[in-house]
């Protein structure tokens, strides 16, 4: 899945695109992550969707209701261990690195070397 189809898919979900405030790597796991949520829960709605962000180069999705199931916590943590190893700019395995003194981010190596 290309970023570009992974964002259609998310934002066919309901989910609004100013919510969205992370690199494209990133998208296609986040496409997934609401898949399953809708998944197990059919009346499940992306305009609950709060924000989407990087934070300390971890994955942090937050909901207008702060009340989440336990399944959809389950599907919350797996989708931030596989951000955790996915470069948010490109979607190839990444590590946590620090790529400027103040930016901490998931990147792969030619997205570090490349200074993108
Ligand atoms: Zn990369």
């Amino acid at each position: 899945m290309t970023p570009k189809e992974a964002k259609k898919e998310i934002l066919d979900l309901g989910v609004r695109e100013y919510t969205l405030e992370i690199e494209e790597g990133w998208l296609p796991l986040v496409a997934g992550l609401f898949r399953e949520m809708k998944k197990i829960n059919p009346k499940w709605d992306g305009s609950k969707v709060a924000q989407v962000k990087q934070k300390f180069a971890g994955l942090r999705v937050y909901f207008e209701d702060a009340f989440i199931t336990p399944e959809e916590e389950v599907l919350l943590t797996l989708a931030e261990f596989e951000a955790a190893q996915t470069c948010e700019l490109c979607g190839q395995p990444g590590t946590r690195g620090q790529r400027t003194k103040s930016w901490m981010m998931v990147c792969c190596a030619a997205c570090f070397s490349s200074g993108k």
